[in-house]
């Protein structure tokens, strides 16, 4: 069995649903803009998604309090702990046969301003071609949509890249007309990227803490993840 094999089996074995390779050179430019040269010693970034439970997912549709406090602590500390011990792992298999690995937290903001962590996880699942970046910006598979979460590992190691998937969001609007924050447009006519203001998604779920009374580090309302046609049957 090959090394990209090998490692796909490990990390399926370990929870993960997909598994992706991404040849990152192309991105590096871009990368750098967050993270600086650090990057450039990785060609590749290993995608690793996770799939949601359909039911908490399905669970937050009516809003309700109780249910989205749950979500929230199903997403951002649950699974994400999980694929965070689970990449520590993986990344450490891979250390051992010799090449370097570099395991990005899931979701955890090192870039306050901007939002965002030291390597975008939608970006290499995307170019590995394990789906697409839709209209609400997250990232969909084929199989879930967007009822997933991403982790990354970054590595040198000698595997077998994919190549990146189109969108196939079409003229679907649904979490364009669902999002109750109006952050949500059609993408970029000309760079096909999704538009999405994350300072306006950002400021209503801030103002539903302070109407639900609760402090807690994010109450993201999911609905653009919710409301999709992709995975939900
Ligand atoms: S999480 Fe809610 S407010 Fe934010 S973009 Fe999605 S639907 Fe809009
Ligand atoms: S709801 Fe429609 S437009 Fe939005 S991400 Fe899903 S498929 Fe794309």
């Amino acid at each position: 069995m090959d090394l990209t094999n090998w490692l796909e089996n490990e990390a399926l074995k370990l929870g993960w649903d997909y598994f992706g390779v991404a040849d990152i050179r192309p991105y590096h430019d871009y990368l750098k803009s967050f993270s600086g040269d650090f990057i450039c010693q990785y060609p590749l970034a290993i995608a690793l998604v996770f799939r949601l439970s359909y039911g908490v997912v399905d669970s937050i549709l009516e809003q309700e309090q109780d249910k989205q406090l749950s979500f929230n602590n199903y997403c951002y500390h649950a699974v994400d702990h999980l694929q965070n011990m689970n990449a520590v792992r993986l990344a450490s298999m891979i250390e051992k046969k010799g090449y370097k690995a570099y395991p990005v937290p899931a979701s955890y903001g090192v870039y306050q301003e901007k939002l965002a962590g030291l390597v975008s996880h939608k970006l290499v699942a995307r170019a590995a071609g394990l789906g697409w970046v839709g209209k609400s910006g997250l990232f969909l598979t084929p199989q879930d949509g967007p009822r997933v979460r991403l982790t990354t590992i970054l590595t040198d190691a000698n595997l077998f890249a994919g190549q990146p998937t189109k969108s196939r969001c079409g003229s679907c609007t649904i979490c364009i007309d669902a999002c109750p924050a109006g952050a949500i447009n059609e993408l970029n006519t000309t760079t096909g990227l999704p538009q999405v203001d994350v300072n306006k998604c950002h400021k209503y779920q801030e103002e539903r803490k302070k109407s639900w009374e609760v402090k807690i580090d994010r109450c993201i309302c999911g609905l653009c993840q919710a409301v999709c046609p992709w995975g939900r049957d």
